[in-house]
């Protein structure tokens, strides 16, 4: 990854992209401090960096706002991770996305799926709406519907997989297919697999995004977004705007994120492993109607989750008997899980998206039942997590 120009005080393991996913994720970006030995990437709070001569920047940087050799760092792990050449960081995901989307022009239109973040199609909708973008939510679980929404002015497919709140997977690679094929950009919101479950760009994907607040961060204390690339177009767009915008972290919170993402491999197995059995538990309940989640095998996109993950991941949804009643009484008689929006983090999260993630696209083709409760399994004693569901699910 080259964005800037490099620190050579912070130089070694160049060759970051022969090592394996849990040694890059702790290595790759983050050399050895050349002046103390120090082993864990410094917080580079300076705003602004001294210059040989007019023009000539010493290390390559010149403004934190344009360069932060901590940002550097997170960047070039996170892109490796990837399998990118090219990563940005941003603010939030909001902002990640925001700062990708603005290189659409009026009259250009978006596809994307019917079953995304809330806060991802409100972007697209009111926001690019408003400067004459449109777009359409279709089934992208049905790739053959993506032929017949086309139009001229598609220039780009959102994608998400699996979805937020639903669990539905769709198969990247023949998303990626068509949308080539038919000429566009395929972006993938790969928030809730992460890299170490879902690498979108192998499977043709032309940009990855991230909610960084989620599994990267892991422990609940960072806002942040991330796009990993190798179109030379949008790291052109996104160098530019990454800049001219400025909605970039600060030293402290892409520091925060590398330290997540230090222990993401763990972490993802943990939360997999403790999902799975409480998709067994829920699953034979009695007053849980439907589970959704890309593991079980009876779901549609099982199989294209086997084939494109390598686990299913630690987000669980499902519908209860008894109605919006029930679910809103389940979401707050937890006691191990907490009421909270958010996800990915160590600490399990139970929420229900109708009222709370998802309130905005209430009345859209994105609207989600309003029995459906989410539930974002995190690493506590598996013990405790099945029996504070079971206790809740009997009030
Ligand atoms: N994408 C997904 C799948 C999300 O769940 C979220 C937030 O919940 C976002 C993007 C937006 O990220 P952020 O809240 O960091 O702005």
């Amino acid at each position: 990854m080259e964005t800037h120009g490099g620190d050579p005080l912070m130089s070694g393991f160049e060759d970051h992209e022969d090592f394996g996913f849990e040694t890059r994720a702790i290595r790759a970006g983050q050399p050895h401090d050349s002046r103390t030995g120090g082993v864990v990437t410094p917080i580079s709070l300076s705003t602004t960096f001294a210059q040989d001569a007019v023009g000539k920047p010493k290390f390559g940087y010149e403004y934190a706002r344009t360069g932060n050799p901590t940002r550097h760092a997170y960047e070039t792990c996170l892109a490796s991770l990837e399998c990118a050449q090219y990563g940005f960081a941003f603010s939030s995901g909001m902002a990640a996305e925001d700062s990708l989307l603005r290189f659409l022009q009026p009259g250009d239109k978006i596809i994307l799926g019917n079953d995304a973040y809330g806060g991802s199609f409100r972007l697209i909708d009111k926001i690019y709406g408003q400067n004459k973008i449109s777009n359409e939510a279709i089934d992208l679980s049905d790739p053959n519907s993506l032929r017949e929404t086309w139009t001229n002015e598609t220039k780009i497919v959102w994608l998400e997989t699996p979805t937020n709140p639903l669990l539905n997977v769709v198969d990247i690679q023949k998303i990626s297919d068509i949308t080539h094929e038919l000429g566009g950009l395929l972006i993938v919101d790969n928030t809730f697999a992460t890299p170490y479950l879902q690498k979108p760009i192998t499977l043709g994907a032309d940009a990855v995004v991230h909610s960084a607040t989620k599994y990267l961060g892991g422990h609940s204390d960072v806002v942040g977004g991330f796009v990993a690339t190798n179109n030379e177009k949008l790291v052109e767009h996104l160098s530019f705007t990454q800049n001219a915008v400025g909605a970039v972290p600060s030293p402290f919170d892409c520091y925060l994120v590398l330290r997540g993402i230090k222990t993401l491999a763990v972490r993802m197995d943990r939360h997999c492993e403790n999902a799975k059995t409480v998709v067994s538990m829920l699953s034979e309940h009695p007053k849980v109607k439907q589970v959704f989640y890309p593991g079980i095998e009876s779901n549609k996109g099982h199989e294209i989750a086997v084939s494109q993950m390598s686990n299913f991941g630690g987000m669980v949804s499902f519908t209860v008997s008894g109605g919006l009643a029930m679910a809103e009484k389940v979401a707050a008689s937890t006691k191990v899980f907490t009421l909270a929006e958010s996800l990915g983090a160590v600490e399990s999260l139970i929420e229900h998206p109708g009222v709370m993630t998802h309130a905005s696209v209430a009345g859209s083709a994105l609207e989600v039942p309003e029995d459906l409760i989410r539930i974002s399994v995190g690493i506590e004693s598996i013990e405790d997590l099945v029996g504070d569901l079971e206790q809740a699910l009997a009030i």
